[in-house]
């Protein structure tokens, strides 16, 4: 049943994308932000090459120590994004995979996949997210947005908007 489940949000995550997911490119990443009611869901794509200058499998012990270490800063949720703190939304839920692939003459790559879940008590004073990762990785320089609000039967609306390490705080304005 769990596997079950697993599947139909992997499904869900493919079928919603408007972000282009076969792109992978260093220095930039990607997020998804789906507002629903109370729940804000946030899931995000980062080339490893940006958080830890590598993206083959660590070979060594201290290349494997990075990998670990990233990924503990990674879980940390105040190390990559900040909810406006008047909205007072609480982490429910976070998840990390890797994801490894081969692209062209046979280099590997990988992205993380991050996936938080907040439950806000005050959603509608949610009126910005701040991507305070490009503080924590200088390796970053953009990370393309699609936010969404969810509704009954779909997707309201949505819009897209580029991060840069200069602009890394999403406004939120509702409609
Ligand atoms: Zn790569």
């Amino acid at each position: 049943m769990k596997n079950l489940v697993l599947g139909i949000a992997v499904l869900c995550f493919t079928l919603t994308s408007k972000v282009d997911d076969s792109h992978h490119v260093h220095g930039r990443g990607q997020a998804r932000i789906k507002i629903t009611g109370d729940k804000v869901a946030i899931k995000l794509k980062l080339p490893v090459h940006n958080i830890i200058g590598f993206e083959r499998q660590p070979k060594s012990k201290a290349q494997r120590q990075e990998l670990v270490k990233a990924e503990a800063m990674l879980l940390q949720v105040d190390n990559v994004v900040k909810l406006a703190p008047i909205s007072e939304c609480e982490l429910a839920s976070k998840k990390l995979t890797v994801k490894r692939f081969k692209k062209k003459k046979n280099h590997e790559h990988a992205d993380f996949m991050l996936s938080y879940k907040f439950r806000c008590l005050r959603p509608s004073e949610l009126n910005e997210i701040q991507f305070v990762v490009f503080d924590r990785f200088v390796k970053l320089q953009n990370i393309d947005v699609l936010l969404s609000y969810g509704a009954k039967g779909g997707t309201k609306s949505a819009k897209t908007e580029e991060l840069t390490r200069q602009r890394d705080t999403l406004q939120i304005v509702k409609s």
